[in-house]
């Protein structure tokens, strides 16, 4: 397989821990039970399920019977939105109210809802990437069924008030959502002090396997399923268990709540280096809150210079890092999150996001910050654009 040497996409997706493999082998090996028989193998496979989701709710501040295992955050995600929408319908409410920024696992049920009959608010972010929560209250009507707003950005890692929204929509009324895929790990989540009514979040993102997720829900409500069949998750989502990979994430979630301030103590000062040697470069943005973002990511805009030929310059180089969102790349349109804090296309289009985990080190934010202003000079000297935008012809970050 390809080395690639360094890795800054974490975002993206991250490796697997070792201390999470090590927990998932017994059941990728001899304990392949399936966890709804009743002999002893099967019986083991449901105590270790049993004992990730132990596990989750103490890294969430839930008890274990909010918990639902699922194949990934994007199902969490599709759930937790489509699930409160007919649950709601059928009391006359079918207004969802949302931010314009939102993973595509959020926008695009609501889209399919819209479709329904349902309505949508979608909130601003402003330049600096930040629902602000009065909009939130604001936007609340009698027949508001939803609110679902991410807590930190998957492109531009802003934190999102998230316990100010709760608060909201606790005094409202209203059931609220939060896509923490990113956040978790990075930020001090807990649901109930934060008055969260569900919460999507996703293994590989925090060093787990991928194809494994989790849908907190308050006991409070009871969605409809998404996903019929047996009796898997108390009846509520069916299919045979993830076994391996729910061990794993229980394992990966305990490490990542527990190591969060020593995770940001290590990651701040990387951040601030990079920050600092970026924004020596001519005509560079920093993209999101310079304050409320989390300490594993960075997002820049390069004028003059075009996102993907950057990608494939850092990959010749070793280093993977993204551009934009990955599930957007191969498409033409930039990111909806750039165009939401205002960039313009052209811009939009020269963005690089650096996101990191607690694997990332000194030297490999180095080596990276050793190429970065060449690559950049690089392209600037091929783009037919760059002239034109030195003379200041063109379009310009204000
Ligand atoms: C990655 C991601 C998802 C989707 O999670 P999957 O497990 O890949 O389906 C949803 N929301 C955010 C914010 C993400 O970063």
């Amino acid at each position: 397989m390809l080395k690639t040497r360094i890795y800054l996409d974490n975002a993206a997706t991250t490796k697997v821990s070792d201390k999470v493999l090590e927990a998932m082998l017994p059941y990728l090996k001899e304990g392949y039970g399936n966890p709804s028989s009743i002999y002893t193998l099967g019986r083991e496979a449901a105590i270790a399920v049993n004992n990730a989701r132990k596990q989750v709710a103490d890294a969430l501040g839930c008890e274990e019977n909010e918990v639902y295992f699922t194949s990934c955050g994007s199902e969490s995600d599709n759930w937790a939105i489509k699930g409160t929408a007919k649950l709601m319908a059928a009391k006359g409410k079918k207004h969802i109210i949302t931010s314009v920024f939102e993973h595509h696992a959020v926008l695009h049920p609501l889209k399919a809802l819209e479709k329904e009959g349902y309505e949508v608010t979608y909130l601003p972010v402003y330049e600096n990437g930040v629902v602000k929560a009065e909009d939130v209250a604001n936007a609340i009507r009698p027949d508001t069924a939803l609110v679902t707003i991410m807590y930190a950005n998957n492109e531009i890692g802003t934190i999102q008030p998230i316990a100010e929204i709760g608060a909201i929509c606790k005094e409202k009324g209203v059931i609220f959502h939060t896509d923490a895929v990113q956040a978790i790990g990075n930020v001090h989540i807990n649901v109930k002090e934060q008055n969260i009514d569900m919460l999507s979040l996703s293994g590989h993102k925090i060093h787990a396997q991928k194809g494994c997720g989790v849908l907190y829900i308050n006991k409070k409500y009871r969605l409809p399923n998404l996903i019929d069949g047996g009796a898997q998750e108390r009846n509520r989502r069916a299919g045979t268990e993830n076994v391996p990979a729910i061990v794993g994430l229980g394992v990966a979630l305990t490490e990542a709540t527990a190591n969060i301030d020593s995770k940001n103590a290590k990651l701040k000062p990387l951040q601030d280096k990079i920050y600092d040697a970026v924004m020596k470069i001519d005509r560079v943005h920093l993209n999101g809150d310079r304050e409320r973002r989390m300490a594993s990511n960075l997002n820049f805009s390069f004028e003059g210079v075009e996102g993907e030929s950057l990608l494939l310059q850092l990959d010749l180089q070793g280093i993977a890092a993204s551009s934009g969102s990955a599930c957007t790349s191969g498409s033409l349109d930039p990111s909806h999150v750039l165009l939401s804090i205002g960039l313009p296309h052209e811009i939009a289009h020269g963005s690089l996001r650096i996101s990191m985990s607690e694997y990332t080190t000194e030297e490999e934010v180095d080596a990276l910050l050793q190429v970065l202003p060449e690559i950049i000079a690089k392209l600037r000297s091929m783009s037919p654009l760059w002239e034109h935008i030195i003379k200041g012809e063109t379009f310009k970050i204000k």
